[in-house]
């Protein structure tokens, strides 16, 4: 069996049964069928409006985003698909932080699902720092499917890793 490294944290029989679909060559089609087409957020512009408006719904009264771009050198391993940071500075008597999030370009050729995914989950770290309970319980109310969407994109870096080929090509 491949070691499936996107997938060591989930229970053995999940992972023996992704084994399967990739034996049978059918986990691209798996993924097509339940994401069937990319979104078209294409440049860092329209990502920035993107996640300022999940931002304004749900996490209004944190601090503000500075910057929101795409990052090809962003490296897809483990906890690296984003990157927030905050930078903080003295404004008047208060120290204030400047959050920028970038995120891996692996997420501009995909379906929306995936990118909300991801922007839930750096938002998140608006609130919260350590990826812990309370993180999880955030990002699960911003989008109640973040479980499933991180075990199904895990899924697509599987299927990039195994194949090259991006499934949602622009
Ligand atoms: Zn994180």
């Amino acid at each position: 069996m491949q070691t499936l490294k996107y997938l060591t944290a989930y229970p053995e029989p999940l992972r023996a049964q992704v084994s399967q679909l990739i034996g049978q060559n059918k986990l691209g089609d798996v993924l097509l069928q339940r994401y069937p087409e990319a979104h078209g957020i294409r440049t860092d512009k329209a990502l920035y409006a993107y996640v300022q408006e999940l931002k304004d719904t749900y996490l209004r009264q944190a601090d503000p985003v500075s910057k929101v771009a795409y990052d090809s050198k962003i490296q897809v391993i483990q906890h690296a698909l984003g990157l927030h940071t905050a930078i903080s500075r003295v404004q008047g008597s208060r120290l204030k932080a400047k959050h920028e999030i970038r995120i891996g370009a692996v997420f501009r050729d995909a379906p929306l699902p995936f990118l909300r995914m991801i922007a839930v989950h750096e938002l998140a770290h608006l609130k919260e720092k350590e990826h812990d309970k309370a993180f999880y319980k955030l990002c699960c109310w911003m989008e109640p499917a973040y479980h499933q969407l991180e075990f199904d994109l895990r899924l697509y870096l599987t299927w990039l890793d195994l194949s090259g080929e991006r499934l949602w090509a622009a």
